[in-house]
């Protein structure tokens, strides 16, 4: 079935009279190389990218029917044949540079598929999220060509899954609180403690990984680590029971004297904190793109059903009470996707701008990343609650995708910092600016 499957990369990359390929000279590349996207990047035009939807939506429907998100949901698994089928597709990589296997695409286009896979199964695309954007795109943009060609052919194609652990259970908001620790010991380091609520966590095959190499230091004494779960001393304490996103497995995984040789430190030692910093805006921007595609499904559902659905000899859509309904459902997602798109087309456009760490805070804001999330997830709760509300009695069946989409949406408002961190990092943003502690 698979082999029947057109793949999207090859497509992509084939279609030079869409998106011709600049080559740069080496000069060029030296001097405009963003620290931020894939080598020789060019923003892809407009046209590309409605052309990457098109063949996402093809893709999600003809793997992820809504028999398979509802079955995803209810059994509480995610369907691991999906990640050769995305491998395949070319979905898994958007990110990464083209010699491993990437589409060399950007954020923009990164938005496209997450809000595409979200439509159709918010838990595939949660899932998808952390092993591309979490894990593949902080190894791109993290990694040292020798960790860049070990893991990433293997993660692009599907072959095998990625995850992020940061969180713990002391140590969630105030994630630089982590105990979890990483002593030097014979040319590595030594790993003991518990990551908690990790996506992916109970099927990856590499962990991107925070330690504290220096506890005494706090957070200048953080090392980002890469961590093969096949190693001695790593478990899965428990695959954890959600409301919603079921089908994107969630784990405690636990370290036991892991030993981390010293070549899978990502970035630099004690600079741990830059790298969890640096990624949290990039992976908030394109986690945005969860809750659009949710919102999506919302209208998905609601409104053939409302069109359809008859009371007191009208259809129910008739009613300017279901209409308001509609029209918030639409404007909030037309709002969010203006939002999230913007911000990642700015990022995008102005990848040359990217080429010293300076410039990544002027391009790559922390209000507009967290911005976007924030707004984006809030509606899509609401989103979700209105498609219950307006197909009624039938919105509370767990036959209809109306109540999952809701369980689903919710975890936006959570995951990736929470409202209320998303608010506080924006406002120290301003503050920053102003000089204000
Ligand atoms: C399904 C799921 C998947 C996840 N996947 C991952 C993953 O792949 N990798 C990973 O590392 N983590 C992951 N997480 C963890 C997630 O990032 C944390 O749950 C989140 O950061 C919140 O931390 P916490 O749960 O400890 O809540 P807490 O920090 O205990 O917060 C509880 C409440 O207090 C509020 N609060 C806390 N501090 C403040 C403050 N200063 N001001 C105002 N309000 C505050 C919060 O906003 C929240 O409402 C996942 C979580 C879930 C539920």
């Amino acid at each position: 079935m698979a082999a029947l499957i057109p793949t999207l990369r090859p497509a992509l990359l084939l279609r030079s009279p869409i998106r011709p390929k600049i080559k740069p000279t080496t000069i060029q590349c030296l001097r405009h190389a963003s620290t931020k996207h894939p080598k020789n990047f060019t923003p892809p035009t407009q046209e590309d990218l409605e052309d990457l939807r098109e063949r996402t939506i093809d893709f999600a429907r003809r793997e992820i029917t809504h028999d398979v998100a509802q079955t995803t949901d209810h059994s509480n698994e995610f369907p691991n044949e999906m990640w050769k089928k995305l491998g395949s597709a070319g979905l898994l990589g958007v990110t990464a540079d083209e010699e491993y296997g990437g589409l060399s695409m950007g954020y923009q286009a990164h938005c496209v598929i997450l809000e595409e896979l979200s439509r159709a199964s918010g838990s595939i695309g949660l899932s998808y999220a952390a092993h591309s954007q979490l894990c593949v795109n902080q190894i791109m943009l993290n990694g040292n060509d020798e960790q860049k060609r070990k893991h990433l052919p293997g993660l692009v194609s599907g072959e095998s899954i990625g995850a992020l652990a940061m969180s713990e259970h002391s140590a969630g908001s105030d994630v630089v609180s982590m105990r979890m620790t990483a002593k030097e010991r014979d040319g590595g380091y030594v790993l003991n403690g518990t990551k908690m609520w990790i996506t992916n966590g109970p099927d990856a095959d590499v962990v991107v990984v925070y330690a504290k190499t220096e506890p005494e230091a706090g957070s200048k004494g953080m090392t980002a680590f890469l961590v093969e779960t096949k190693s001695a001393g790593f478990s899965v304490a428990r695959k954890l029971d959600k409301l919603g996103m079921r089908g994107s497995n969630t784990g405690e995984i636990v370290f036991e004297d892991v030993f981390v040789p010293r070549e899978n430190v990502l970035g630099e030692v004690n600079k741990g904190v830059r790298v969890l910093m640096e990624g949290l805006d990039l992976e908030r921007l394109v986690l945005s793109a969860g809750p659009l595609g949710l919102m999506k499904a919302a209208l998905d559902v609601t409104l053939p059903y409302v069109h359809e659905r008859k009371q007191f000899g009208h259809p129910i859509a008739s009613n300017q009470f279901i209409q308001g309904k509609l029209a918030d459902m639409y404007t909030k997602y037309r709002a969010s996707s203006a939002f999230t798109y913007s911000v990642a087309r700015y990022i995008d456009e102005h990848h040359d701008e990217l080429s010293d760490r300076e410039s990544v805070g002027r391009i790559i804001k922390t209000q507009d990343c967290a911005g976007a999330i924030l707004y984006a997830a809030e509606r899509a709760t609401e989103c979700g609650l209105d498609a219950i509300q307006c197909l009624g009695g039938m919105g509370y069946m767990n036959e209809m995708a109306a109540g999952r989409i809701m369980r689903d949406a919710k975890l936006y408002e959570i995951g990736a910092g929470t409202s209320e961190v998303r608010r506080l990092v924006i406002g120290r943003a301003f503050n920053k600016e102003f000089g204000v502690k």
